[in-house]
Parts: C-alpha cells; structure tokens; sequence
C-alpha cells in the first residue's frame, strides 16, 4: 500500500497528539519558555529524516541524518534555543553545524535573521531544501568552516555551536555583540554544554552547564 506523504499537515504518525507528547515531554524535562516551545510545536521534525526513520521524528532522540551526522535530540534544541534566547527577541544569531536544518527552522521563529554554516556541502544542500519547504525565509545558509565564524556579518547577539568543540575558537568570542551569548558544546570523552556571555567589550562570563553528547567540531570542510 503506497502511503502519500503530506509533509506539512502529517500523517497518522506525526499528528498533532504525537507532536503535544513531544511538548509535554519537553516540559517535563524543564523547557519553561513558551516561545521555545511554540517554535519547537510550530516545526514539523519529520519532514529533516529520510521517510524510513519519520515514525521516530518525535522520539526524544537524536537521529542519522547521512555522512556520518545526527539530527539533534529535541531536547537540546529546545534547551539550547532557551538559553540562546534567554528571553529576549533576537535580531542576529549565527548556528555552527546547520546538518539538516532541524535546529535553524527553530531558530528562524526566535531571531529576526539567521545565520548556518555547515562544512559538508551536501548537507548544506539537504538543509536547504527543508528550509525552503518551510518557508524559512529568514535564514540565509553558508557552506563553510564554522571554526572561523562570520566575520562579515558579525557581531551576532547569539551564536550556538551544534557540534563539540575541543575549545573555545577565538573567532566566536570576537564576533559576539556585547551582552551576546555563545552556548558551546565543550570536550573530546566527557562534553560540557557552556554558556559564555560578553560582558563588555573585553570581558566574558563563562557557565558550565550539563554534560551532553554531540558529533565532533571539526576543520575545514568537505
Ligand atoms: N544543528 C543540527 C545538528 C547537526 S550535527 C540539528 O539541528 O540537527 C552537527 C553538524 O555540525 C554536522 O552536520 C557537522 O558536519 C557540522 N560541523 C562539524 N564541524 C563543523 C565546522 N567546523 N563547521 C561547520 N559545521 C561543522
């Protein structure tokens, strides 16, 4: 039997109930910013996985996206965005690590303008092509080594790292506006999930988080 896919309104197994579960679930585990979680209910995760992995789009898992990557735990997308966000509107942020483009839809609802940089350029590709199908019209994509940043559209009032870095890159502290927040998955065995504000021009606040699990920041791109 050939079952139509309808991306947008969903099938049985991505229905609105299974979508609510997903929220409630989030809450449970402690996302209390409503925008967050609009954004989040307000973005089909089905439609960033190949068709045969959709019945587990709503898992709280992370999932195989091809090359070696992962779509991100919705989880750590909604805890991420929290803290990026921390309650304000965002005007400019920069994402390191667009993958499929899961965590940048999100981020199109809380920033005025978003910024992706990814390093396989087929993935930009893919990332793409679910933003269009989204209408993301507020994000602009870039295939690139995220290690260096933006430089030419810097300062961004937020930057989120969706791979592990071994260490802070330099560029990023840079290219943060003041009272900026960078929120960085940090370590190689044992990940940190940091949060480093700019205070003033040369002074940071850096928070050590929760441990988390991402694939590795690497160099250069493919
Ligand atoms: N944000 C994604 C998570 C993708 S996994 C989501 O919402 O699901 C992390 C991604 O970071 C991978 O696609 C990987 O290729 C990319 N990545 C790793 N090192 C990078 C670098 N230096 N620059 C840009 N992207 C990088």
């Amino acid at each position: 039997m050939a079952i139509i896919r309808n991306s947008q309104s969903g099938i049985g197994m991505t229905s609105l109930r299974t979508r609510e579960r997903m929220l409630g679930r989030l809450r449970e585990q402690g996302i209390k910013d409503e925008v967050v979680l609009s954004a989040i209910s307000a973005t089909p995760r089905h439609i960033f996985v190949d068709e045969a992995l959709s019945i587990r789009a709503y898992e709280d898992v992370s999932l195989p996206i091809g090359f070696g990557q992962t779509i991100s735990q919705p989880y750590i997308v909604a805890r991420m965005s929290e803290l990026l966000r921390n309650g304000n509107v965002l005007q400019k942020v920069l994402e390191i690590g667009t993958g499929c483009g899961y965590q940048t839809a999100v981020l199109s609802k809380l920033a005025q303008e978003v910024y992706s940089v990814e390093r396989i350029r087929p993935l930009v590709m893919k990332a793409r092509g679910h933003l269009r199908e989204l209408k993301c019209a507020n994000v602009k994509l870039d295939h690139a080594d995220g290690n260096m940043g933006l430089s030419e559209v810097a300062p961004f009032d937020g930057i989120i790292v969706t791979a592990a870095a071994s260490h802070i890159p330099q560029d990023l502290l840079e290219q943060l506006a003041i009272n900026g927040r960078l929120i960085i998955p940090v370590g190689t065995e044992e990940q940190i999930l940091h949060l480093v504000e700019r205070v003033s021009q040369l002074e940071y606040r850096q928070t050590k988080l929760e441990a988390v699990k991402f694939v590795p920041l690497l160099g250069g791109t493919s």
